[in-house]
């Protein structure tokens, strides 16, 4: 990201419901790693990447939301290729209505799924102006009250925008964490409890980013890069190469 709302101290301290339920309940309960191993783990992508940064391109916390939502089943780069453009002219949630749907659709129209995400961009632009003061809310439930925002981005947007040590887990955070053996949980929602429950508190805010940018340059889908991997040692993944 270009520039980020930076977090509060206030929001520093403070957990989501979901983090705070994970670690009281000790989440790691479907990991094969030890706690050790998997501190390791965090201490080695810190080592490698002490400021590990999300690659959607956003000015404010608003245009980070935007970027979110328009970010759904499509890749960061073809995002960032239309919203430069964009959020040089819309980047508060007056300026969004005032483009109007049918100018923003025009601008967004490259990314997949545009008209549906247009309308929400709107919708839920109205929305932070009527019930937020044109402000993002720093609140999980009134994030995932908003058109177009489900647990995933929310997650993003408490973790990027205000310092929360959420877990959005995207395909490569799913695949990522299955394949080391920091979870076996079949859905987004189990494998985040089990990270959230497991990740060492001090890795708590970049354990997201670590995760990603390991799944989407080093652990890739197809073929994963094991020749390279700095927690080769640790990974209990079969099918890692040699
Ligand atoms: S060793 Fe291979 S499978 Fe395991 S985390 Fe590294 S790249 Fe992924």
């Amino acid at each position: 990201m270009k520039s980020l709302c930076r977090s509060t101290t206030s929001a520093r301290r403070s957990t989501t419901k979901s983090a705070a339920s994970a670690r009281k309940g000790g989440g790691a309960r479907r990991s094969k790693l030890k706690r050790e191993a998997v501190a390791e783990i965090f201490r080695r992508f810190a080592v490698e990447n002490p400021e590990p940064k999300g690659e959607l391109e956003s000015v404010n916390s608003y245009t980070l939301l935007v970027a979110v939502v328009l970010s759904a089943q499509a890749t960061d780069a073809g995002v960032n290729k239309a919203t430069r453009a964009l959020f040089k002219i819309a980047n508060t949630p007056e300026k969004m209505v005032s483009l109007g749907e049918v100018k923003l659709r025009e601008m967004i129209k490259t990314i997949g799924l545009y008209r549906n995400k247009a309308r929400n961009v709107i919708l839920l632009s109205q929305m932070l102006i009527e019930a937020h003061g044109g402000k993002v809310p720093h609140d999980r439930d009134a994030l995932e009250s908003l058109p177009g925002v489900g647990r995933k981005t929310a997650n993003v947007v408490l973790n990027v925008a205000f310092g929360e040590p959420t877990m959005a887990v995207d395909t490569h955070v799913f695949r990522v964490a299955n394949r080391i053996g920091l979870s076996n949980g079949k859905t987004p929602l189990a494998v985040e409890e089990d990270l959230l429950g497991l990740i060492p508190p001090d890795a708590g805010v970049h354990a997201h980013h670590w995760l990603i940018l390991h799944g989407r340059y080093v652990c890739k889908a197809r073929r994963p890069e094991c020749e390279r991997c700095i927690i080769y040692d640790l990974c209990l993944f079969k099918g890692k190469t040699a």
